[in-house]
């Protein structure tokens, strides 16, 4: 068997400018990856670098010969662990560039399978969930007025970016207009240990699931602090980056949340998974801003976790890629049509 590669980049709009603690973004740069056997059937993956975790679009294309090189040596698809592990050989860090192989992988050889993904892995596509829906950082007024699309469009979970000075009043504003919804909020490590306390008892009353990513990374005993006095349970984001940090965040939070582009691809995800389950932790699996060449191989994940936070695509003003159906964030594992992950060109 031979295997042909390439890959692209694109700059994909979003809908409304994203804003986090640490900054706003108005697009999403991605590289996809395409896979071919010599059946003609065609796997596709893409990565959503981020530059807080040191990746690029430029990081992503530079390395990428190299581990395309190390599929079209296995030769292979369905040798997925020999191909992930001498990818991590080749390239240890640069995970959004080996989860872009990863998952075109996986999408080939489901296809070669002539199965969705899910099916591949044995999980029951009923066991699914609603994916929440980012609110990014804005004048509370824009919070509002975003807040109202949501759930125009049906959307019955809502996440909401906080780290200002004006935080409770952001989320006293999107109570207000969405009482029902649930909730929950990312200070993307804004707070000091002190004040995410004290905000935290006063973002409780606002009937609040969990609170992600409070204090910063470096400040593993700021996270206990935090998690030993939180009247809300705590998600670790930027606190668990690959499956060796989960033992090192199990006693100072609820929630590990993965990402495909910070662990570097659909096996570690899993393994990320079973191994936070082990120690005691609830599951989620966030995402980047990244098209269906990606989150659609990420929402098969679904029946693992107990919260999906893959809103990536729908966060575009158009995603070049269809995915997974979603309608109204429903990860409609069912309804998916094709075999693979579902990405697919729109029309
Ligand atoms: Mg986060």
């Amino acid at each position: 068997m031979s295997l042909e590669t390439e890959f692209e980049r694109h700059t994909l709009p979003l809908e409304f400018p994203f804003g986090i603690s640490r900054g706003t973004a108005t697009d999403a740069e991605v590289v996809t990856v395409r896979i071919e056997d010599d059946e003609g059937l065609v796997g596709v993956g893409g990565a959503g670098p981020s530059s807080h975790y040191g990746e690029t679009p430029d990081t992503v294309a530079a390395v990428l010969p190299d581990l395309l090189a190390v599929v079209e040596d296995v030769g292979d698809p369905h040798e997925l662990e020999r191909i992930e592990r001498r990818m991590r050989e080749t390239v240890n860090r640069n995970p959004a560039a080996r989860c872009a192989v990863s998952v075109a992988v996986h999408d080939l050889v489901a296809k070669r399978l002539e199965v969705p993904l899910y099916r591949y892995w044995g999980l029951d596509p009923e066991d699914t969930l609603e994916t929440s829906y980012t609110i990014g950082l804005d004048d509370p007024e824009t919070m509002r007025e975003k807040t109202e699309t949501a759930l125009e469009r049906g959307h019955g979970r809502l996440k909401v970016k906080l780290g200002t000075d004006r935080d409770i009043e952001i989320v006293r504003t999107i109570r207000s207009v969405a009482p029902d919804v649930d909730l929950f909020v990312d200070a993307n490590e804004a707070w000091t240990p002190r004040e995410a306390v004290r905000k935290i008892d006063r973002l409780a009353e606002f009937d609040l699931e969990f609170v992600e990513q409070p204090v910063a990374a470096e400040d593993p005993e700021g996270l206990r602090f935090v998690y030993e006095r939180s009247s809300l349970p705590i998600a670790a984001d930027e606190s668990c980056i690959t499956v060796e940090d989960v033992p090192r965040i199990a006693d100072r939070c609820d929630i590990a949340n993965l990402k495909l582009m910070k662990c570097g691809g659909l096996r570690e995800a899993k393994r990320l998974i079973h191994t936070a389950r082990a120690h005691g932790l609830e599951v989620m699996c966030g995402c980047m801003t990244e098209s269906n060449a990606s989150i659609a191989a990420a929402c098969h994940l679904a029946p693992l976790l107990d919260y999906a936070d893959l809103d990536g695509s729908l966060l575009l003003e158009e995603d070049p890629y269809d995915g997974v159906p979603m309608s109204g964030g429903e990860i409609d594992l069912g309804g998916l049509e094709r075999a693979g992950t579902g990405a697919v060109l729109e029309e």
